[in-house]
């Protein structure tokens, strides 16, 4: 068998093995046709049963129905940043934001730009930035808000929401969420939302393909400027994400990760196994506290994704993150930003990884 790394970095990261043997498997020749997905046409009605697969399997996960439109853009979950705003933002109009980390900001960023975005609250305040969630409180939400825009997990500072405190949007505003980082990695119920997003490289599929799942009444009432057809959310549900080519063989991949997905039980099956790894490695923080010194000071609001810890020196986490390399175990190195470690443990990442890592968390504070 090939070597394979333990596999812990923050995106692009791990995909699962059986979806890379599948597409490795059908590489060449893909069902008969002696080519690969890279190498047809859009407009082929193999390529389309490929799309459409995808759009029914990741409905079917989400318990969506047609009330509900999925698209697959390139341009990242950074350029939803902009989309979300262009296209509901007319002169004057407000939409809320909720600043829980970088991305987030972001976010809330693209928005001023575009009108006006109110800050519902924020963490980055904190004597420890982004340590915590922020504190939401609806009077501090505008009615007239087009949307109120959060992001569900932090994938730098390592804090995530759950479906018991997502925040809940006045009546009549649509609810929005970035959640790239953490889609699909617990169970919630996505018919409360109006807008999700997700860069793939997370947690579904390699970079280059961003799922973004509409609610289309809501859609057609918020989405109301004229504008190019490449920037229009609505122009590109009429054309189901085919304006223009698509990022084909991405939407085949994350396409296979939705398949794995269900056999592997669903989204209930991710939070089992998410919760477990979460589980493992948060109680090596716990169980050395001085030693392995977790970034988030609320235990509430750590991140199932992204594990997020000091260690008493530069030096040592230097030395950690050589001692796992040499090991096998990749990307453990934190944020250029904010240092330190950070093992992301995506959907993907397995349980047995995650309990290496664990292990070696022992080793070697026994042996420092
Ligand atoms: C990585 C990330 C982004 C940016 O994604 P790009 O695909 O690089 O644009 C946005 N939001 C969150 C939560 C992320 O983790």
């Amino acid at each position: 068998m090939e070597k394979r790394a333990h596999n812990f970095f923050a995106g692009p990261a791990a995909l699962p093995y059986e979806v890379l043997k599948k597409a490795q498997e059908e590489l060449l020749d893909f069902k008969g046709m002696g080519v690969s997905v890279m190498e047809m046409s859009h407009r082929d009605k193999a390529f389309i049963a490929v799309a459409a697969e995808a759009e029914a399997d990741l409905k079917k996960l989400l318990g969506l129905g047609d009330d509900y439109a999925v698209l697959f853009q390139g341009g990242g979950a950074t350029h939803q940043f902009v989309m979300l705003p262009m296209n509901s933002l007319h002169a004057g109009d407000e939409a809320d934001y909720i600043v829980s980390g970088n991305w987030a900001e972001r976010a809330y960023e693209e928005g001023t730009i575009q009108g006006k975005a109110n800050l519902v609250a924020t963490s980055k305040t904190l004597a420890k930035p982004f340590s915590e969630l922020p504190v939401v409180k609806q009077e501090n939400m505008s009615p007239k808000a087009k949307y109120l825009h959060f992001c569900s997990n932090n994938t730098i500072y390592g804090t995530q929401f759950f479906e018991n405190n997502y925040p809940k949007a006045l009546p009549g505003v649509g609810l929005v969420c970035d959640m790239s980082s953490g889609f699909m990695s617990h169970t919630f119920d996505a018919t409360k939302f109006d807008m999700i997003y997700a860069g793939a490289q997370k947690n579904i599929g390699p970079a280059g393909v961003t799922v973004i799942v509409l609610k289309k009444e809501w859609a057609q009432k918020v989405f109301t400027k004229k504008l190019p057809k490449s920037f229009d959310y609505n122009y590109q549900i009429k054309k189901e994400s085919m304006f223009n080519t698509p990022p084909c063989f991405n939407i085949y991949i994350t396409g296979l990760v939705f398949k794995w997905m269900l056999e592997m039980g669903g989204i209930p099956a991710m939070e089992k196994r998410n919760k477990i790894k979460a589980d493992t490695i948060y109680g090596m923080i716990d169980k050395y506290p001085d030693f392995y010194r977790g970034y988030v000071t609320n235990k509430a609001h750590r991140s199932w994704m992204n594990v997020t810890f000091n260690l008493p020196t530069e030096a040592l986490e230097e030395e950690f993150v050589k001692a796992a390399k040499a090991k096998n175990m990749l990307g453990l190195k934190g944020y250029r930003d904010l240092g330190g470690i950070r093992a992301s443990i995506y959907n993907s990442t397995s349980p047995e990884s995650v309990q290496f890592l664990a292990d070696f968390m022992e080793e070697f504070k026994k042996s420092h």
